[in-house]
């Protein structure tokens, strides 16, 4: 039972990230104790099914006693190596060696970090720092695309296109550009896929024009948009823009941070569309949530102009828990997990999650169902036709998520009426028959 001094405690205490913090003050904590499988337990007893994995992250599911293992048998041997000054421990070598691997094209070099974050930031850095080497310093400007989030570190900030992570923070963000997102459901140009990637390459190219050619670094995405709201751009968009970057001499980053590691379906999400990025960043599912790591891979073209511009020089970034051995053990257990039946599962499962929530369609507040794999969303209307977004002062998404936590569901409930699921890869079909059944009940309550 969750005590009065621990909310008490909570409230006086901890800062929530991207919380309100009165209003979680008045709300009070949701306290989780437990957890197997697809399913937590709260600090009231109550089950519930996670059809977020935590924050897109817990992609093999709670409860693997073998990654528990792999982490201890790290601690016990070898807790903390640094790989600076060149330095390094056995598990982030073979880490980064599967990885590579297993990545698209010459993405060979890999560079871990503690998150998605500080991965963003750190492409920002190289990128930077590639261009200085290849005497193009002026390269300073950024495009990204609206409704996209690419974390909240102070630079990578600037990428993130939703407001609340700009409003009131004063920092300039203006080296970056946006173009707008290839929103299907709501797209100006319509849903045809050609017209949609036609609206984004012109778009894109007006862009650069707009800032000048020579003057443009990267361009960075994600396969799909996430925080944005589960927004699935149509197939060849990606590597349509892709081409145009490298018509333009413009580095390519496909953020994967929730993309990676099985989310939609492979390793990498990006293959979907075959497209080679000049850089990818991963995060979430490398580890699975149990340890926090995120990682850089870095094509080889990038990483030798950038070793050739530094020369016998050290190329200054680094992070003292860069590479971190029992991270990097993790990460090794969580891809013998994926490849031993989880990704596989997830595609099976990810199917029955599509055809469930399409079997929704005809709810009077639904106004679209997207998705790919384990990743997908349900947006809300309150006119079908007209395509009206559910007005967040009726029903505040803080109230669908509160009603879905109390009929056993966890999942995320974004501010403009988007339903968002990312379901661990173990689902079983009653896992995700459960995360239908109560998204309808939850649906019937807030009509
Ligand atoms: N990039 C994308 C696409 C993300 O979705 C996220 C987090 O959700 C990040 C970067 C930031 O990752 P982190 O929260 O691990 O710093």
């Amino acid at each position: 039972m969750l005590s009065n001094s621990l909310i008490e405690l909570d409230r006086a205490h901890l800062v929530h990230p991207v919380s309100s913090f009165h209003g979680h003050e008045q709300q009070g904590v949701r306290v989780l104790t437990s957890a197997k499988g697809a399913t937590v337990t709260d600090a009231q007893g109550r089950q519930l099914v996670d059809g977020f994995a935590g924050l897109w992250c817990v992609n093999a599911g709670y409860g693997h006693d073998s990654i528990v293992e792999a982490a201890a048998r790290q601690m016990r041997e070898l807790p903390y190596a640094t790989a600076y000054f060149g330095m390094g421990s056995e598990s982030a070598i073979r880490l980064a060696a599967e990885l590579a691997e297993r990545a698209p094209g010459d993405l060979d070099h890999v560079y871990f970090t503690l998150g998605g974050s500080d991965a963003v930031d750190s492409t920002v850095r190289f990128i930077r720092y590639y261009w200085f080497a290849k005497s193009q310093p002026q390269r300073d400007q950024f495009i990204s695309v609206e409704q996209g989030y690419h974390g909240s570190s102070t630079v990578g900030a600037g990428l993130t296109a939703l407001p609340n992570f700009h409003a009131g923070f004063g920092i300039p963000f203006d080296w970056q550009h946006k173009i707008p997102s290839p929103y299907p459901y709501r797209n100006p140009v319509g849903q045809d896929p050609q017209a949609i990637i036609n609206a984004s390459l012109t778009a894109l190219k007006a862009k650069i024009e707009e800032v000048g050619a020579d003057r443009v670094a990267a361009f960075y995405m994600e396969p799909i948009q996430g925080s944005g709201g589960v927004i699935v751009p149509p197939k060849g968009w990606m590597k349509a823009i892709r081409n145009l970057c490298k018509e333009y001499g413009i580095l390519f980053v496909a953020d994967e941070v929730i993309t990676g590691f099985g989310r939609t379906g492979p390793l990498f999400a990006c293959t979907e569309d075959e497209v080679v990025p000049d850089f990818m960043t991963t995060a979430k599912g490398l580890t699975s949530g149990y340890v926090p790591m995120g990682a850089v891979f870095m094509a080889d073209h990038v990483y030798q102009v950038i070793a050739d511009g530094a020369g016998a020089s050290a190329v200054g970034h680094g992070y003292t828990y860069s590479a971190h051995p029992v991270s990097a053990a993790v990460g090794l257990e969580v891809l013998k997990l994926y490849e031993g039946g989880l990704l596989e599962n997830g595609i099976k499962a990810g199917a029955r999650l599509m055809a469930g929530l399409e079997s929704l369609k005809d709810h009077p507040l639904v106004g679209e169902v997207r998705g790919r794999g384990m990743l997908a969303a349900v947006e809300l209307v309150t006119d079908k036709i007209a395509k009206t977004p559910l007005p967040a002062e009726s029903v505040p998404a803080r109230r669908v998520f509160d009603r879905a936590w109390d009929n056993g569901l966890i999942i995320r409930a974004f501010a403009n009426g988007i339903l968002g699921y990312a379901p661990p890869l173990c689902c079983t079909e009653a896992d995700i028959d459960a995360i239908i059944e109560r998204t309808k009940k939850t649906l019937d309550q807030t009509l």
